[in-house]
């Protein structure tokens, strides 16, 4: 005897058979239950009784619960695949709690149960038509997607709630639509128009606020919503009449073509940035392909051909065990090309996930199909995401490809995080503005900062083969402040000797004139940098900074040369050096005038360092022949120093 609480009964249904039950409890949705409350005994048993293997203390009418009409206990039911003529036999008949099947509803409330050519009372499980009959039922909108009753969670029942009661709604509007309004035959404004007015703008105003809704739901409800009212909405036409307003969204046509695109991009957006399951993508892509689109939406119609992010490929380029982007399939080649507006949200998904290292080699191997120009730009950042990755020696050497083209913003935003470690944490993409306002920074794991040496000649390299680069004053700013305030050194660097001022002069000459132009390797000699490395980067990056005042105006100059302030004797080697090949002074030319801009305000370094006689204390006048010319023609005679060569 099987015996229940009532509160914990379970309805056994036959479609949900498990094969491996007792066959015995299979063979009937129907369980026969009795309240436990019953099974008390009431009264002794006899010697006999007791001596019985089974005793019968108490009967009563088991209970019937709700059963499908196919398993009722007290009306036969005839099977047969699909007959809906009229009832076989006694099926038409029914208990209080027979259920119909392909409603699910009590059969005494079955709309259809012995309608002609519905009959539902002959339904059950296994006819496949009554089956799919009641899928549909159940599945609603979600069986053009290709959804089985298993498929079906929560998110997909809202999904299709909000489906039904859209389509109602755009039902009504694209009726009033289609009826039109008559245009008065009194028309001031177009008095020789006469007839209907068809204006698409509310069943536009109706889509569009659908779509906001389906886009503020997860994932899998935001797709469904969006294509699911891409079908509807893209089987509207514009019937012949008056369009009056110019507005896109007046006209049907060019409505469902803005519509669509909409649509297109936010699926797409949702196959790669929501971790939807690959088969879930397959009903979507195969939902798509049946879309009635008009030729006007071009290319859109491919957008959903996106690689769900298990594929095959697309997993062994990123784990690095594919360097090709090709995989060979018997007789065919399966190779990774994507649009543009794909590889830049994988760039964004990896990148949130700091994946770092899986982005560089999708982006090495990855072909793009659309937009060469951004992908170019997207390819340039590999060094950078190299850097993220925390590898600067590989980012160095992958650096020189993207060099030429850097942005000034770019350039310092490489030196910050070479001589930090650092990095901004924020995604970043070839639309970023890349001097990043108000970005938070923190610590790239497992990278040290570059060594001074590597940094000041990454910035030179960049410097002379990069024109935007060399032409900022920005960028010889940060970097005159690193090499003038060395980390873990004191600030002002004491004023070495005249002759090691000299040999600065002409090796940084050698080392800055040798490959201009070029993405060349600069060589530092070990003997110059060996005793006092930080003055001899300083005096290098000054000399760099020299050659490029001589090829013409920078501007801001102020904002230059503020950085020697606690180093006032390079400013003085500088201004020296300068004098000999630079009669007109480009310099001071630029120093005069942006005097003659900001006034009295600035005082941009003490002055009062710079040696020789000032004939006036006001700046204005400051002139670089004050500096003095005999002491540096004994160190350095005119003519000693190449022709210069103006990096450009
Ligand atoms: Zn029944
Ligand atoms: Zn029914």
């Amino acid at each position: 005897m099987i015996s229940f609480n009532m509160d914990e009964v379970i309805i056994i249904l036959s479609e949900d058979e498990d094969p491996c039950c007792d066959t015995a409890l299979n063979d009937s949705s129907v369980l026969f239950v009795e309240v436990k409350e019953n099974v008390v005994q009431d009264r002794p048993l006899s010697a006999q009784a007791l001596e019985e293997d089974l005793v019968v203390t108490f009967s009563k009418r088991a209970e019937v619960l709700p059963h499908a009409r196919y398993d009722c206990p007290l009306y036969p039911f005839t099977r047969a695949e699909y007959v809906k003529s009229g009832p076989i036999d006694s099926n038409h008949q029914f208990c209080e709690q027979c259920f119909c099947y392909v409603c699910d509803k009590l059969a005494s409330l079955c709309p259809l149960w012995c309608v002609n050519k519905e009959c539902h009372c002959n339904s059950h499980q296994r006819s496949g038509t009554w089956s799919r009959l009641r899928n549909s039922a159940d599945l609603g909108h979600l069986l053009a997607f290709d959804f089985s009753l298993s498929d079906v969670d929560s998110k997909l029942q809202l999904a299709e709630r909000l489906l039904g009661s859209f389509r109602k709604e755009l039902q009504v509007e694209f009726s009033c639509f289609v009826r039109g309004k008559m245009l008065s035959d009194n028309n001031s404004l177009r008095p020789h128009m006469n007839g209907l007015v068809h204006d698409y703008t509310p069943v536009y105003g109706c889509v569009t606020s659908f779509l906001n809704k389906a886009e503020r739901q997860e994932g899998k409800v935001a797709a469904i919503m969006s294509l699911g009212a891409a079908k509807d909405f893209s089987s509207h036409y514009q019937p012949s009449g008056i369009v009056l307003s110019k507005c896109p969204k007046a006209n049907a046509m060019e409505a469902i073509r803005i519509l669509l695109q909409r649509v297109m991009v936010s699926v797409q957006r949702l196959m790669v940035m929501s971790d939807l399951p690959s088969d879930f993508i397959h009903k979507l892509q195969r939902f798509a392909l049946c879309l009635n689109m008009p030729v006007t939406v071009g290319n859109t119609r491919n957008s959903l051909c996106v690689r769900p992010w298990d594929d095959v490929l697309l997993v062994s380029v990123l784990k690095g065990q594919n360097v090709t982007g090709i995989r060979k399939q018997r007789s065919k080649k399966d190779i990774l090309a994507e649009p543009i507006s794909v590889v830049l949200m994988r760039s964004e998904l990896l990148q949130s996930q700091c994946r770092y290292r899986e982005l560089c080699r999708y982006l090495c191997v990855v072909i793009q199909t659309d937009n060469s120009t951004l992908f170019k730009a997207m390819r340039d950042l590999v060094a950078l995401f190299m850097c993220m990755e925390g590898d600067f020696s590989l980012a160095l050497s992958e650096v020189s490809i993207a060099a030429p083209r850097f942005s000034p913003a770019l350039f310092r935003l490489y030196l910050r995080i070479f001589e930090t470690a650092t990095a901004p944490r924020v995604h970043i993409s070839p639309q970023t503005p890349f001097d990043l306002p108000g970005a938070e920074w923190g610590p790239i794991q497992g990278a040290v900062p570059l060594r001074r040496g590597e940094l000041v000649k990454f910035a030179l390299r960049v410097q002379r083969c990069c024109a935007a680069v060399n032409a900022d004053a920005q960028c010889w700013s940060d970097l005159l402040t690193i090499v003038n305030n060395p980390r873990d050194s004191p600030s002002a660097l004491p004023e070495p000797g005249p002759e090691f001022l000299n040999d600065a002069k002409t090796l940084s000459l050698e080392i800055l004139t040798q490959g201009v132009g070029l993405w060349t390797s600069i060589q530092i000699p070990k003997s110059f940098i060996e005793v006092n490395p930080d003055h001899a980067l300083l005096l290098l990056v000054t000399a760099a900074l020299m050659l490029r005042i001589l090829s013409g105006p920078l501007s801001p100059m102020l904002h230059v040369i503020q950085n020697f302030k606690d180093n006032p004797w390079v400013l003085q080697w500088l201004l020296q050096n300068l004098s000999l090949y630079d009669q007109d002074s480009n310099l001071i030319q630029s120093i005069q005038q942006e005097l003659g801009i900001i006034g009295d305000q600035a005082s941009p370094i003490p002055l009062e360092h710079h040696s020789p006689p000032r004939p006036s204390t006001s700046p204005v006048v400051w002139d670089h022949t004050y500096c003095s010319p005999v002491s540096v023609q004994t160190v350095c005679p005119k003519g000693a120093v190449p022709a210069m060569i103006v990096p450009t």
